[in-house]
């Protein structure tokens, strides 16, 4: 077929057409969310976001275990949620092919923290691929189908976020219908049912699955040796694949597709040649132990960075010890730009009330982490997914009551329903005195405006069931449920107040949509602009910290505030704030 250029994302998912994969399911998370958003355009693949990662993986075992191929994506923490299941699903092995798609992210461009899931496949002992391209990305997701049914196992594929969303020439294949079993059932209790007396044999069965895996690893193409002038060796995988060429482009490379298990008497053979032998890796020694558990001398984390992208510079640097810039650098110097808030985000003056409350806000993960930025400056914890709820409880165990009070959990309505649920069934079951705002935006708006749930739509975007967040609240025997508008700032403010001093559990669900949610009916308001005669330069707008508002230090003896007309949406939360009347609708002419 035509060659194509496409990112990782997209070449993943093409490669899962190609496979005839049946189901995909994914929660959405930087860098993976592309894959099912592409995966979506194939109307022969049913695909779906689940409120979290281990409910997707649950979906995609059960097509599997229908006899259909699945594949299931999800970011480098989402392992984390889908763990459980995976553990045991290393035992029962599949029916349809199954391959967990791991995106992780070398330098946190958009993470809480930067672990290597590598370590996942030798833990759960599953196989693992690790493509250098877009092509790669595309042929192990066919390989690795192909793979999880011939030794019955799942199999993860792992991305990082150069490879996720870097584009490369793909010349995609014919598509291939999947095997003829889909949709047949097969009682097979003790390979499917992982009671002990089961789960005891399947451990056998897995540790058997691995040799002959090590020993098939050697003869395929995957790993192969890409030989240069033979003085220097090495072994690498992924994106650093790439950059070891670019730095050392005379060196011979064992060039490994499959990173676990590793093909040993490959890796035994090729490292025979060498004096100097390199294993060149991202983040952790993950294949380097393992080569030195073999008796072979290497370099590796003794010269390069164990923490950040391993960037050509930064190879190049620990290598050479050259500082070599092989990177754009502008010739103007660029204004700094931290994170924030759209302008007219529904979360803003949650985080104003909450700070002016003198809450101490357990926070989630969301745009409303940047709750923690200055000015608003209201997040004093951020763990993962969820966590908030839990947080806010095991604090108020152990502050007296009235430290207790000022404790409020902050989350989002889809990470409310991903895991955030949980905390709040065992904060009402335990007894906690905590208040939980709900950020009700509507929508998963960190990773890209995705549906959830809680938005009545599915991926596909039909309508469907809407989760009503306050009966389900409700439900779990929250008996105190309330639902502002944020909008609305003196209200809010008076409603978290009244909640934080209830001496019980409390939910308050802000809500107002995203603004970037076209479908949801936000009328966009006419922008707003200050009245300089008016302006008496109190800074009080700035609070809000609303990219819109500007400061103009030279005017007027303390400065004044002005409104820039293309940022501005006209929510009208500065207006609330100026006690000079000098906020009103912009007046063009
Ligand atoms: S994307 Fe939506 S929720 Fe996120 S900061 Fe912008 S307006 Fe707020
Ligand atoms: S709050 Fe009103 S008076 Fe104060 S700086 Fe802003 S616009 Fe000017
Ligand atoms: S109305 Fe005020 S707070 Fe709202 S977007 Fe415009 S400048 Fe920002």
């Amino acid at each position: 077929m035509k060659r194509t250029m496409l990112s990782g994302n997209e070449a993943i998912a093409r490669g899962a057409f190609e496979a005839g994969v049946k189901v995909a399911s994914a929660y959405p998370g930087t860098p993976s969310t592309e894959i099912l958003e592409n995966i979506a355009r194939y109307s022969t693949i049913d695909a779906s976001w689940a409120p979290n990662e281990k409910v997707a993986l649950e979906v995609g075992i059960g097509a599997s275990f229908g006899g259909g191929r699945a594949l299931v994506a999800m970011k480098h923490v989402g392992v984390n949620v889908a763990a459980d299941p995976l553990f045991t699903l290393s035992y029962t092995g599949v029916r349809g092919g199954l391959v967990l798609v791991t995106a992780d992210d070398p330098e946190l461009h958009s993470s809480q923290n930067e672990q290597d899931n590598r370590n996942y496949a030798k833990f759960a002992k599953i196989p693992m691929f690790e493509p250098s391209d877009s092509q790669e990305a595309l042929d192990f997701t066919r390989l690795a189908l192909e793979v999880s049914e011939r030794f019955d196992t799942p199999v993860m594929l792992r991305t990082t976020t150069r490879i996720s969303h870097s584009k490369s020439v793909v010349e995609p294949g014919e598509p291939a219908a999947g095997p003829s079993t889909a949709g047949c059932i097969e009682k097979n209790p003790a390979k499917f049912v992982m009671l002990p007396g089961n789960a005891r044999k399947r451990h056998t069965v897995v540790e058997e699955r691995l040799r002959s895996m090590e020993e098939w690893a050697c003869h395929q193409s995957f790993n192969r040796i890409e030989v240069g002038e033979g003085k220097v060796g090495v072994i690498t995988s992924g994106v650093s694949y790439l950059y070891a060429k670019e730095i050392l482009p005379d060196a011979d490379i064992l060039k490994l597709g499959l990173v676990y298990p590793l093909p040993k008497q490959l890796i035994r053979d090729f490292a025979s040649r060498y004096d100097t032998l390199y294993v060149i890796e991202e983040l952790d020694p993950f294949i380097e132990e393992q080569v030195r558990a073999l008796g072979i001398a290497v370099h590796g984390k003794d010269l390069l960075p164990i923490c950040g992208e391993l960037t050509p510079a930064r190879l190049n640097k620990a290598l050479t010890a050259k500082d070599v810039q092989n990177y754009f650098v502008p010739s103007e110097p660029l204004p700094n730009r931290p994170p924030n808030m759209c302008p007219g985000c529904p979360h803003r003056s949650i985080f104003y009330s909450l700070n002016r409350l003198k809450a101490f806000v357990t926070g989630d993960i969301g745009c409303y982490t940047l709750g923690f930025m200055e000015p608003l400056s209201a997040m004093d914890t951020c763990i993962c997914m969820g966590a908030s709820i839990g947080n806010a409880t095991g604090m108020t165990k152990v502050l007296d009551p009235e430290e207790a009070r000022r404790v409020v959990a902050v989350i989002g309505d889809s990470t409310f329903l991903h895991t955030g649920i949980n905390g709040l069934m065992d904060m009402v079951y335990n007894k906690s005195t905590a208040t939980v705002l709900i950020l009700d935006n509507r929508i998963t708006a960190m990773t890209g405006r995705q549906e959830n749930p809680g938005s009545g739509y599915t991926l596909m975007g039909e309508e469907t069931t809407r989760i009503d967040l306050e009966a389900l609240c409700r439900s779990v025997g929250v008996k105190h449920v309330t639902v502002i508008d944020p909008y609305d700032i003196e209200h809010t403010r008076n409603v978290i107040k009244t909640e934080m001093q209830r001496p019980e559990v409390s939910v308050v669900i802000a809500r107002r949509p995203c603004m970037l949610v076209k479908r949801d009916p936000v009328k966009r308001q006419p922008s707003l602009a200050v009245d300089a005669d008016k302006c008496t330069g109190c800074r009080a707008c700035l609070q809000l910290g609303c990219p819109a508002i500007e400061w103009q230090p030279d005017a007027g003896d303390k400065g004044k505030a002005v409104i820039n007309p293309l940022l501005c949406c006209g929510c009208g939360l500065c207006s609330q704030m100026c006690h000079f009347d000098a906020i009103g609708v912009r007046h063009e002419g």
